[in-house]
């Protein structure tokens, strides 16, 4: 039925002020009620079994969640331990190779190709750094050898001459003698031993280089005056030609030095009649120093090794105690410190040049 906004007297009707009717009954209401109450208890009954249920449905999901997060504990715990050890295992193989080095190759027992990619690196960086103890090592274990052996010869001659001088009595010139020769034994053990030390202090980076302003044409006339000497009681002509002042800031002990063995490899391995020259030249930015002789030459193959430390191209100078084959090693690290550049030419039987270019940068 539909209800009208307004009745005929004007009164507004919405759903709020409908009318109610109440309409009496004289009908028993007993088992109404009694059915009513019986329906009742079985929704009450209904209700709680509901309710019973949901609560063993709300335990059960519970313990369910419980299993499952102790399930995922469990899961993660053991998962992770196994993934770290599983990572750290080429890290504990690394370990063991290391432990396994041995002083007496320093090689890394293990193949880095096997391993992950992160750790490749660190273990070529590990075998490079090995490889580099190893030949320090040898370096020194060769040096050791090197230096007993050039020591032997010379002593042995001294204590021969001791031991033959004392076998009898010997008349005041004899012993004079046996001392002059030990001398000169001693001279040669004093020479190679300062070369030994100029070299170890090299090495140990304590030889400091005092750069100074010189002329060096100044230092070369003192070479000069030093080797000239010495290649005239050769038999050799000497000339140093000066062409004015060279300045130059450089160290001017470690110029003589590097200059004076040059002179005295010039002179040493000459020819009868041959010649020595000195020159110094100033070029534009560079200082250029030359030492050139006509004497045997240096075969191609040794032109490198002649610089390694006792290497002689010639072994039948062996053991004589001045030539251990130390100066051009003391040449080429000199001529290193001094920032300059060692040039070598040489033929055999014609002779060599040995030339030293120091840059004077921005000096005037
Ligand atoms: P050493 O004390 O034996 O002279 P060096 O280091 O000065 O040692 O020289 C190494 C070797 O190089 C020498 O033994 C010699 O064989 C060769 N050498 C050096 N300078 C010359 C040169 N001017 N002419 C020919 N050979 C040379």
């Amino acid at each position: 039925m539909t209800i009208p906004a307004y009745t005929r007297s004007g009164y507004r009707v919405t759903e709020s002020n409908l009318p109610s009717v109440y309409v009496q009954s004289a009908w028993d209401q007993a088992p109404f009620e009694k059915k009513l109450q019986a329906l009742q208890a079985d929704r009450i009954a209904e209700i709680r079994a509901v309710q019973r249920a949901s609560e063993e449905s709300l335990s059960q999901l519970r313990f369910q969640i419980g299993m499952i997060t102790l399930g995922t504990f469990v899961t993660v715990l053991l998962g992770g331990s196994l993934l770290v050890r599983r990572s750290l295992k080429p890290l504990k193989q690394v370990s063991a190779a290391v432990s396994e080095v041995s002083e007496k190759d320093f090689l890394l027992p293990m193949d880095g190709s096997k391993l992950p990619g992160e750790l490749r690196p660190i273990v070529e960086r590990l075998s490079l750094t090995l490889a580099s103890l190893r030949s320090a090592f040898d370096r020194e274990k060769q040096a050791t050898a090197d230096i007993s052996h050039e020591l032997r010869t010379p002593l042995a001659a001294l204590t021969t001459i001791i031991e033959v001088t004392l076998r009898k009595e010997r008349s005041s010139p004899e012993y004079r003698e046996a001392l002059q020769d030990c001398r000169e034994i001693a001279r040669q053990l004093t020479h190679l031993v300062d070369r030994i030390l100029m070299l170890a202090r090299v090495d140990a980076g304590i030889d400091r280089t005092c750069r100074t302003s010189v002329d060096v044409s100044e230092v070369l006339a003192g070479c000069a005056a030093v080797a000239r000497p010495l290649a005239e009681a050769n038999g050799l002509k000497f000339s140093y030609a000066r062409n004015g002042p060279i300045p130059l800031a450089t160290d001017p002990d470690k110029l003589r030095e590097l200059v004076l063995n040059l002179l005295h490899n010039a002179v040493e391995y000459n020819r009868p009649g041959g010649t020595v020259e000195l020159g110094g030249h100033l070029d534009g930015r560079n200082v250029t120093v030359e030492v050139r002789d006509t004497g045997i030459g240096i075969a191609p193959e040794d032109m490198v090794q002649i610089f390694e430390r006792f290497y002689r191209a010639d072994p039948a100078r062996e053991g004589t105690g001045i030539h251990a084959g130390l100066g051009l090693a003391i040449v080429r690290e000199y001529v290193n410190r001094l920032g300059g550049r060692l040039h070598l030419d040489s033929t055999v039987g014609v002779g060599s040049c040995f030339r030293v270019e120091l840059s004077r940068g921005d000096q005037e």
